[in-house]
């Protein structure tokens, strides 16, 4: 069953009559997969196995939840090759290999995919931070050919860790 946000009807009035069933965390958990798309993949199965005791102010809150809700916007997708995809794919990323934050002396390993680990990360200025965002190209850390203007921002960023 697929119930739409908006106005309610039939299925959703019937989805609500099981929802009045829920106890409050079960509520929000429907409510947070109404959340993620327009349609909620409300299979009535889990809904049903969801069902506890009555609550009439947990359907009040069902209720206003499924009918004041506005047409949710579609989900923004990042821009190829913006930094938003980048850091995505960045945290997507595994300790594939062997492969330890470029902070010198710093042990930490990190996905082959990220420069370092999260404290020496933002010990960068937030300028040579952004420069690496700006030349890194999702891959190149398994290709193992950064561009000439990500290994720029590399000796730039060392450059920098030197004089601190
Ligand atoms: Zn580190």
């Amino acid at each position: 069953m697929i119930v739409r946000v908006g106005v309610p009807s039939e299925a959703t009035r019937a989805v609500m009559y099981e929802m009045a069933a829920l106890q409050p965390d079960e509520l929000r958990e429907v409510g947070r997969i109404i959340d993620e798309d327009e349609t909620v993949p409300a299979d009535e199965e889990r809904l049903l196995a969801l069902i506890g005791t009555v609550d009439v102010e947990v359907v009040r809150v069902a209720y206003r939840h499924l009918t004041t809700k506005r047409a949710p916007r579609k989900r923004r997708e990042p821009k190829p090759g913006s930094v938003a995809e980048k850091a995505i794919y960045v945290r997507r990323q595994g300790q594939t290999r062997d492969h330890h934050c470029h902070w010198p002396g710093c042990p930490r390993q990190v996905p082959p995919a990220m420069w370092g680990c999260k404290e020496h990360w933002f010990r960068l200025p937030k300028a040579l931070r952004d420069r690496i965002w700006a030349t890194y190209i999702p891959g190149q850390e398994i290709s193992g050919t950064p561009s000439g203007a990500y290994v720029e921002a590399a000796a730039a960023v060392q450059e920098w860790i030197a004089t601190q």
